[in-house]
């Protein structure tokens, strides 16, 4: 290890530490009850640089419920499948509405704003169960590939979980296909959904994994083409404007990077052209953000004086 990563590594832990008395400010997410059985104090960083060297702290090698941070990842593979295409089924304008919000949609004749909030991600998922034989499968294997590890796997009590409180996701699935924007059984479209949404990551995995986002949609690691220069450049646009939902605005704000959230309180952040950042605390503000990740997102990216907006 050299100095830099020395130094980088005393500085999150010094970060995660200044943030312990803050996880009482938010809730873990109860609308799905196997989320809200997870220990709201553990808490985890990694920081992956292209160059190679990934440093992490807290519990970064703990898995967790990845949750909306799948809505990335399945993105890509849309993209990848059916190209261009998808832009005329869903929108990339901010929504201003919260993550499950189902009002907009009829406005507007079931075109979800965005590919990362749940209606949006539902369309994304129509497409990945309508052109992959076996979806949730080729899915894993994405995720598998890209974490450089077979021991990726999805959470069942999570997946049940979500299955038997997944009405408003059913609703914004079967609102969508009133409008004839899907194409998939709704069952099986949902079922991939969830699945994707269960599964587990530790920070360390989940950050490894996206620096093709970081790299021109080139994985460093392999030289592997994971998506196009123009795809990455189109994914993190759309995190930049929406992966945080209704605080992507204060987001961009006041910490300047691509990111996403899931309800599972992980955070990624991309930083291109350097690496990723993702961050690990169950309890959530308001919009289904971690509290405690979107403190330490903000301090690393301050820190390390990484915003894109520089
Ligand atoms: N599975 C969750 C849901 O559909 C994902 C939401 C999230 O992480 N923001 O509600």
């Amino acid at each position: 290890m050299n100095n830099n990563i020395v130094n980088l590594q005393d500085k999150l832990q010094a970060l995660l530490l200044s943030q312990q008395g803050n996880f009482v400010q938010g809730s873990v997410a109860d609308y799905i009850p196997a989320l809200a059985k997870v220990n709201p104090a553990l808490a985890g960083i990694s920081v992956a640089a292209i160059d190679g060297k990934t440093v992490g702290v807290g519990d970064y090698q703990r898995p967790f419920s990845i949750q909306s941070i799948s809505k990335v990842f399945g993105l890509v593979m849309a993209m990848n499948r059916i190209g261009d295409s998808l832009w005329q089924r869903v929108n990339m304008e901010p929504s201003g509405q919260p993550f499950n919000s189902i009002i907009q949609l009829e406005w507007e004749k079931g075109i979800p704003r965005n590919p990362v909030i749940n209606a949006g991600a539902l369309l994304v998922a129509d497409v990945l169960t309508s052109h992959f034989s076996a979806s949730k499968l080729a899915f894993l294997s994405f995720m598998r590939t890209l974490a450089g590890t077979e021991a990726i796997y999805v959470d069942n009590n999570v997946y049940q979980s979500e299955l038997s409180h997944g009405n408003r996701n059913a609703a914004l699935a079967y609102l969508m296909k009133s409008f004839g924007n899907i194409q998939a059984d709704i069952p099986a479209l949902l079922s991939h959904y969830f699945t994707q949404c269960s599964v587990s990551m530790s920070c360390e995995q989940l950050a490894q994994s996206l620096l093709f986002l970081a790299n021109k949609g080139v994985d460093p690691r392999t030289n592997e083409v994971i998506c196009s220069p123009k795809d990455a450049h189109r994914v993190n646009a759309i995190l930049s404007t929406s992966g945080m939902y209704d605080q992507s605005g204060e987001f961009a704000f006041s910490v300047g990077l691509p990111a996403k959230s899931g309800v599972g309180g992980g955070i990624i952040a991309i930083v291109p052209g350097y690496g990723v950042i993702c961050t690990w605390s169950p309890p959530l503000n308001k919009f289904g953000n971690s509290v405690v990740g979107v403190n330490l997102v903000a301090a690393i990216a301050e820190e390390l004086g990484l915003s894109i907006y520089h």
